[in-house]
C-alpha cells in the first residue's frame, strides 16, 4: 500500500465545454484515425462522445464547498464513520482511458459530521475529472480534512486501470491500491488497524 505525503494541487473550476466544438474535434479525430465519420454507424458518434466527455469531466464544474456545507451537522458522535465499497469510475490523465474500482472512506469526527450520502458524492465529483489514482485518493482525504476538521481521515482506493490492461502493459490484472491516512489514522497504529480490519470484514 503506497502512502503519498504531498498535498493535492488546487482545484480547477472550469467553464462548461462547448458541445459543438467538442463534436468537431472528435469528428476530426475519427478522420485522422482513418475512419469515415459520415458512415451510418459513426454519424452521431462525435455528438455522443462529446456528451459522454462532458459527463466524465463534470467534476470540474461542481461547487464542492456548497455541496458539503449544506450537509454539515454538529454531533457529539465520536466513533469512526466508515463508508466502504463506493464504486467509482474515473479517467486516467495520461491516456484518457478509464480506471475504476472501489473507494473506502473513514473519518473520526470532532463535533462535525457530514451527511453520509455526501461521501460517495465527493468521490464521484473528484473521479469525474482527469485523474491519477494517487491524486484522487488525496483529494478525497484532504477535502474531508479541510471541511470537517475531524480527528483523522482514512481513504483507500482499489482500482483497475484500462490503460494498463488494454494496452497489455501489465500481465497480472490485480487492482492497484492507494491510501491516504491523516491525523489519528496516521499517528495511531491501533486506529489504523481498526480501519483496515473493518475493510476486511464482509459487507452487510
Ligand atoms: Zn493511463
Amino acid at each position: 500500500m503506497s502512502r503519498i505525503k504531498s498535498k493535492p494541487p488546487k482545484r480547477v473550476d472550469a467553464a462548461e465545454p462547448d458541445p459543438a466544438r467538442l463534436e468537431t474535434h472528435f469528428r476530426d479525430i475519427l478522420t485522422e484515425l482513418g475512419e469515415d465519420p459520415k458512415r451510418e454507424g459513426l454519424q452521431k458518434t462525435p455528438a455522443r462522445v462529446a456528451k459522454a466527455w462532458q459527463e466524465l469531466t463534470s467534476g470540474y464544474r461542481v461547487d464542492i464547498d456548497a455541496m458539503i456545507n449544506e450537509a454539515l451537522f454538529t454531533e457529539c458522535y465520536d466513533e469512526m464513520v466508515l463508508v466502504r465499497d463506493i464504486t467509482f469510475y474515473s479517467v486516467c490523465e495520461h491516456h484518457m482511458l478509464p480506471f475504476f474500482g472501489r473507494a473506502h472512506v473513514a473519518y473520526l469526527p470532532d463535533q462535525k459530521i457530514v451527511g453520509l450520502s455526501k461521501i460517495p458524492k465527493l468521490v464521484e465529483i473528484y473521479a469525474r475529472r482527469l485523474q491519477v489514482q494517487e491524486r484522487l485518493t488525496l483529494e478525497i482525504a484532504y477535502t474531508l480534512q479541510e471541511k470537517l476538521k475531524p480527528r483523522g481521515v482514512a481513504v483507500v482506493l482499489e482500482a483497475r486501470h484500462l490503460c494498463m490492461e488494454m494496452r497489455g502493459a501489465e500481465s497480472h490484472l490485480s487492482p492497484t491500491t492507494t491510501s491516504c491516512m491523516l491525523g489519528v489514522f496516521k499517528q495511531d497504529a491501533r486506529t489504523r488497524k481498526e480501519f483496515l480490519e473493518l475493510l476486511k470484514s464482509k459487507p452487510v
